[in-house]
């Protein structure tokens, strides 16, 4: 399907290199650090809000900034003022999508935080994350580790998320950091009407949660934009939705064609969908929210000038 997300084909990897590393952020009213190791990613959601004119080949070309850890190290080093945010890795890509069993950057990025003791929550799609449990086991005091799970049902992944893990196999590895004690969390985001709203979806997920260890579980709408309606247009024929796309602007209230700035999911739809994922999530024992435990630290730079032993090896 050009011009769209699915494609058979494996994507190009490039290297590139960056001229910082660390960069605000503001998501529907949550602000923060950034970082961003890859650009692109292989996989390959529909829904991605990470897309845009700017990046036609998100899915398709990979460009690794191979001096990520350097720069990062450098501006850590360098920071201005004595406190830091939590950091989170990453916000426009999977920072443990396959690229990352060739290039490691993520892997040494974490190790450059832990060196200057920033927090940091990572959120990703990806089992390859388990490679990294040792690393972010020991520093279980001051990490978040976040899954974004949309659905447990095969059918709709391998349309919607064709290049992302089956569910299944992303809550085995959850289950390995529950057990070894690290804060973790699944976020059911994008719900989408229609494809994975029902109570019989969300109740799938938040029950592997459950069965994982989980402790957080918060999730959102869908949102759409020009470029994300045209893939979901695509995808809610792929799933054979019947009415999809007249149901889909009734609820987004909005006629073709769309405007290419958000527009949120009608407010009472959202707030039932949303509300019984809260209600099956307190029923299962579990939080909506963030833990307390990640904040803003004191960075410390009493390592400064000591060389960073930063360690990948390619498997
Ligand atoms: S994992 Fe995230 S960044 Fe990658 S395609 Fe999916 S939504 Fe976009």
């Amino acid at each position: 399907m050009p011009g769209l997300w699915y494609n058979a084909h494996a994507p190009e990897y490039e290297q590139k290199a960056s001229r910082s590393i660390i960069h605000p952020f503001n998501v529907r009213g949550y602000s923060g650090l950034t970082i961003n190791p890859y650009q692109g990613c292989q996989h390959r959601c529909a829904y991605c809000y990470a897309t845009y004119e700017w990046s036609p080949e998100f899915y398709d070309r990979i460009y690794a900034k191979s001096n990520a850890p350097e720069i990062l190290e450098r501006e850590l080093a360098s920071w201005k003022g004595t406190k830091v945010d939590p950091v989170m890795v990453s916000s426009a890509t999977d920072a443990y999508q396959p690229a990352e069993l060739r290039y490691g950057l993520t892997r040494k990025c974490v190790q450059v935080l832990q060196k200057y003791k920033v927090p940091y929550y990572v959120f990703t799609k990806s089992a390859i994350i388990e490679r990294d449990l040792e690393l972010h086991t020991k520093y279980r005091d001051n990490c978040f580790i976040v899954w974004s799970v949309t659905t447990c049902n095969e059918q709709i992944r391998r349309i919607v998320e064709p290049g992302t893990p089956p569910a299944a196999r992303i809550f085995e590895a959850i289950e390995k950091f529950t057990l070894a004690g690290v804060p973790c969390g699944v976020n059911v985001d994008p719900i989408m009407p229609l494809v994975t709203d029902s109570e019989r979806e969300i109740g799938a997920v938040v029950e592997a949660c459950r069965r994982a260890g989980v402790k957080h579980i918060f999730g959102a709408m869908l949102r759409l934009r020009t470029d994300i309606w045209d893939r979901m247009k695509a995808a809610l024929a792929l799933l054979g939705v019947e009415d999809g796309i007249e149901r889909y602007k009734k609820l987004y209230g909005f006629e073709e064609p769309l405007a290419a700035s958000y527009v949120a999911c009608d407010k009472d739809y959202s707030k039932q969908i949303t509300g019984m994922l809260e209600e099956m999530v307190r029923a299962g024992g579990m939080k909506s929210d963030f833990p307390d435990h990640l904040g803003t630290r004191e960075i410390d730079r009493s390592c400064t000038g000591q060389k960073t032993i930063l360690s990948y090896v390619a498997t």
